[in-house]
């Protein structure tokens, strides 16, 4: 019936007219005209209209309600108007629910209750503060439901003196034992950081044992957890009077924003009940903790369990895919999102660009984007990445181009975007104009990376003198990431004097960074200087340093399966030792030199071959090719850079077996086909 009427209302363009009632709108000229008031079963026009208000789904149907309320000079009813400014609320409509208020004659507080709620669930918190001084100023009293989103707003607003001001206003008016009020006050002083103040008023609640003060406990807990301060968050979570599932979701957030897994685990083992917020929890702290194979088998055992997953438990498992390139799952997930009838939102959207530009299937990730309706900056800056990762530069500066043009204005984020993909192709001229107009078309001072990227830049297409001048003019001290930039274009040009310089920089800001040595070592490897290597060595042990470990993962069969450098650990070792054998063999005839300037020590020549022989990636590429059926691409995630070693035998791999190699490393895609790779040997 309400659904009906509002029908009608949608079907009228007319709702303008404020002194005749539109012939074409049945609905008003039958139902709601004054000679035959039948209301639709309603016992009062006012909360006849109130029903159609709380059934709107647009603005648009507001406002021809409200048009219709004024027609039945209803605008100064406050429980029809406070209904219809609360109900901008879920579609943000601000404005109209200020214009709305400002059109109501002396506003009592069921009108400003309704405003400073909106306003504030809008995240308009100076708007909601200011309406409440008004409120004062126009002599109405303020009553138990105004303060909690007052409260609210200073306490996101981290106003703490404004704060305290209206604990005490709300101590004079008698409404400090209210429950609700209760709950802000603690809420606002657990967001200050003032914890022992939350911890002495919640002491001081007279009924906090009472189970319908779950809540307060719950506020609590989770500032405690959000401190850090877990063994409060734990003590306070064994005493409480009565659990919810709530309560059970902050102790398990707490553990994991601490990164202690393993009390995670055990604690999510334990709980009576899990809902959709206590799985999330799990999956995205496994995966942010950087253990995104269990955060994977976590979502598995989530949709065994018949829960439901939401969007933000999709985006969790998605990112997980992405950070370890798991592609076979990350369809998997796309298939159940499609059908399980979720809406390819922007958040889902983005996800899911990311993950397919993460997991080599760029293609698939610009399918993706051009469905998504609601682009925002994120969604463009991902897409955009992607391209500049996979060596797409042009698509990528064209892409910038039309993001500008819906309007968009870019960020520190999407430079940093260009700027890679400009510095992946050797763009130099146009790297350092995009660098430029960020300074001084958007102000947008740059960071670190950056800097960082501009530095490539220079690196990358060889021009090390320039580089090093422009470290040197800087406005900011270059830190360990900018050396190492400088080195590892140093070292890729063969420049070993400027690299032996870097890196003597790489040791004094971080004497304790294992990657300053390798970087050392692997120099002097290069210039065959085996005393250095050994005294570079020995340093380290001397230091306690080790080095950092390079692994690698591949996904088989749905599986993740990572190998170490030199690991035997796989059911599969002999099989994979030995197809990596004959591959060494097969690449000889095609011409493969292992480039031994790569292995660390002073070792005899065909030792280091096998040092070389059996990094992560080649163990992983092996098991890729006796794993996967024939013709098919294998796909390898490494979690440094891959070493040029390696990059040459994946050459010649990709050759020999016909096979597309595609192999992410920390710094871009390398697609390897038919003897040569997308990267141009240039990474
Ligand atoms: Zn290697
Ligand atoms: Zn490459």
């Amino acid at each position: 019936m309400i659904g009906r009427g509002l029908f009608l209302f949608s079907q009228t363009k007319t709702t303008t007219t404020k002194t005749t009632i539109p012939r074409n709108i049945s609905f008003s000229s039958q139902t709601i005209s004054k000679q035959n008031p039948s209301y639709g079963g309603f016992s009062s026009p006012e909360n006849h209209f109130i029903s159609l208000i709380h059934a709107s789904k647009t603005t648009h149907h507001l406002k021809q309600i409200h048009t219709q309320i004024i027609l039945q000079n209803l605008n100064q009813r406050s429980h029809v108007i406070s209904q219809l400014i609360s109900s901008c609320s879920p579609f943000k409509s601000m404005d109209y629910a200020l214009s709305i208020f400002h059109n109501f004659h002396n506003p009592n507080a069921f009108i400003f209750n309704a405003l400073i709620r909106a306003l504030s669930d809008n995240t308009q918190f100076e708007s909601s503060i200011s309406h409440f001084v008004l409120m004062f100023r126009l002599n109405v009293r303020p009553d138990r439901l105004t303060f909690p989103f007052v409260l609210k707003s200073a306490a996101s607003l981290l106003t703490v003196k404004l704060g305290r001001a209206l604990h005490s206003g709300i101590a004079k008016l008698g409404l400090e034992l209210d429950s609700f009020i209760r709950i802000s006050l603690v809420d606002m002083y657990v967001k200050f950081g003032l914890l022992d103040y939350s911890l002495q008023l919640f002491d001081e609640t007279p009924e906090r044992n009472k189970c319908a003060n779950v809540l307060l406990w719950n506020v609590l807990i989770n500032g405690f957890c959000r401190a850090g301060d877990m063994d409060t968050a734990s003590e306070l979570f064994e005493a409480m009077p009565e659990r919810n599932v709530a309560s059970w979701n902050s102790l398990l957030n707490g553990f994991l924003r601490k990164g202690d897994l393993e009390s995670a685990r055990v604690f999510f083992d334990r709980m009576p009940e899990k809902n959709v917020v206590s799985w999330t929890t799990m999956i995205a702290g496994f995966s942010q903790n950087g253990d995104n194979k269990r955060a994977l088998d976590t979502f598995y055992m989530m949709l065994e369990e018949g829960v439901r997953p939401n969007d933000y438990t999709v985006v969790s498992a998605l990112s997980a895919c992405a950070r370890i390139g798991a592609l076979d799952a990350g369809i998997r997930i796309h298939e159940y999102v499609l059908s399980n009838r979720f809406r390819i939102n922007r958040q889902i959207g983005t996800a899911l660009v990311d993950m397919y530009a993460k997991c080599g299937k760029i293609e698939c990730a610009k399918r993706v984007f051009s469905e998504i309706k609601e682009k925002d900056l994120l969604t463009w800056s991902v897409m955009i990445l992607g391209l500049a990762i996979h060596g797409c530069c042009e698509e990528a500066l064209r892409l910038f181009d039309d993001m500008k043009s819906t309007g968009i204005v870019p960020d520190e984020v999407v430079f940093l975007a260009i700027l890679t993909a400009c510095s992946h192709s050797g763009l130099v001229d146009q790297g350092l104009c995009f660098f430029n107009s960020m300074r001084f078309d958007y102000l947008i001072e740059p960071n670190v990376k950056h800097y960082t990227c501009i530095v490539d830049l220079f690196g990358r297409a060889g021009q090390l003198e320039e580089a090093l001048k422009f470290i040197e003019r800087m406005p900011i001290e270059p830190d360990f990431v900018i050396w190492g930039a400088l080195f590892c274009a140093c070292s890729s040009h063969k420049n070993i004097q400027m690299a032996e310089f870097a890196s003597e920089r790489l040791l004094q800001l971080e004497p304790k960074h294992p990657g300053s040595y390798v970087f050392l070592s692997n120099i002097y490897a290069g210039a065959k200087r085996w005393e250095d290597v050994e005294r570079v060595r020995i340093a380290m042990k001397d230091r306690q340093i080790e080095k950092p470990q390079g692994w690698s993962f591949i996904e088989v069969g749905g599986q993740i399966h990572s190998f170490l450098a030199g690991d035997h650990s796989h059911p599969r070792r002999e099989e994979i030792y030995r197809k990596l054998e004959e591959l060494k063999v097969r690449s000889r005839a095609e011409g493969y030199m292992p480039d031994i300037g790569w292995v660390l020590h002073n070792i005899e020549e065909e030792e280091k071959e096998d040092a070389l022989g059996s990094h992560s990636e080649k163990l992983a590429l092996a098991f890729g090719l006796i794993g996967t059926p024939s013709g098919t691409a294998i796909r390898i995630v490494k979690n440094l850079r891959i070493c040029r070693d390696c990059h040459s035998m994946m050459k010649c791999a990709s050759k020999i077996s016909g096979r597309e190699i595609v192999l992410r490393d920390i710094k871009r895609f390398h697609h390897f086909r038919d003897g040569a790779c997308t990267c141009g040997d240039y990474w």
